[in-house]
């Protein structure tokens, strides 16, 4: 990337009403068969065009193909029980959620994101990046009635994840990114076990690999929990030393409008940072002011060859117009801060 703080998305974007149900986590489709493969190509094509407008440098599909970030992985996933649904807590009983549940030795029904990682690199020249959710997240968000072991089952997946992220790098992705909001609840398990099941997800990569670590969506459930994490959230004070150690190139992390210490991107030595300048638990439309003006107190923290100016999280469950607004924002406010901070 020769620019200058090139602008990205961290994953989600809304999904149009004609392709499924809007404001909503775990929409439903408003399509089926043929049709929902149309709808969701053309959803795909659609945010490709809004992120290159705005002046995104790296572009992504918007999960416009998933359900959910995490669902949408598992419905390729073989010996997982989605007809019989059970509610769990997850994120530590942050919420309840219905999960499906892990019956026999999982597997790969095929390549999972295929149609639109093809699609994303036949409608842009620019960067492509791709997400998918990283296994620890994976395991917090499903039941396990057959391996009985939450590790064994995470690098299971790991394995899983791996081999549809060498697909997509021969698909033509340039950066793949895995999302792992779990990083920031279940601290000791990231040391113990969390980074080693991410380089099993990245073994044989020579594309970019990114880790996404995020407080949440902007739902309720995750709002109520931020109040409960006082005036300065450390979580990743704990993890981002290990993460500086790992094999990972790029580092996705929460900053704009959140109580995460800014000196803690400093932990990151050596990686490229996706500095979250755009919040997306609230409908305010950020100004590129504000923009440049985040990108400039991370800069005290974050050479500026690698900071990338990103989004907190996904914006799954937002408005489509103040998504496409923050996502002007976001681009006016990475050429503003080229102009005084080059
Ligand atoms: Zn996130």
């Amino acid at each position: 990337m020769n620019t200058l703080f090139p602008a990205a998305v961290c994953g989600s974007l809304p999904k149009p009403a004609w392709l499924s149900e809007t404001n909503k986590l775990w929409p439903q489709w408003q399509q089926a068969g043929d049709d929902l493969v149309a709808a969701k190509n053309d959803a795909t094509t659609l945010w490709v065009k809004e992120q290159e407008d705005a002046g995104l440098a790296i572009i992504g599909d918007g999960e416009q193909s998933r359900q959910h970030f995490v669902h949408g992985f598992l419905e390729f996933v073989e010996g997982i029980d989605f007809e019989h649904k059970v509610k769990m807590g997850i994120r530590n009983n942050r919420y309840e959620a219905m999960v499906p549940v892990v019956k026999g030795p999982i597997r790969l029904k095929g390549r999972v994101h295929q149609t639109e990682a093809r699609l994303l690199r036949a409608r842009t020249t620019q960067k492509i990046k791709f997400t998918m959710p990283g296994p620890m997240t994976i395991i917090d968000t499903l039941a396990d009635e057959y391996y009985g072991d939450k590790v064994k089952l995470a690098f299971a997946f790991a394995e899983l994840l791996n081999k549809e992220a060498r697909a997509l790098q021969a698909d033509g992705v340039d950066i793949i990114q895995f999302d792992e909001p779990a990083f920031n609840v279940y601290m000791d398990d990231v040391k113990q076990w969390g980074i080693d099941a991410l380089h099993k997800c990245i073994e044989g990569l020579t594309c970019k690999t990114a880790v996404h670590i995020c407080y949440g969506y902007g739902i309720k459930a995750n709002l109520d929990w931020k109040e409960t994490l006082g005036g300065e959230w450390r979580q990743y004070e704990e993890t981002f030393p290990a993460i500086a150690q790992s094999r990972l190139d790029m580092v996705s992390l929460e900053c704009a409008n959140s109580k995460v210490p800014m000196h803690l991107m400093s932990l990151l030595k050596g990686k490229q940072v996706m500095v979250g300048v755009i919040d997306v638990a609230s409908d305010v439309v950020e100004t590129p002011e504000q923009v440049a003006d985040t990108i400039k107190r991370a800069l005290e923290f974050v050479p500026k060859e690698k900071l990338i100016p990103c989004t907190n999280c996904g914006m799954a469950p937002m408005e489509r117009g103040i998504a496409r607004a923050k996502l002007n924002a976001l681009a006016a406010g990475a050429k503003l801060a080229r102009q005084l901070y080059a």
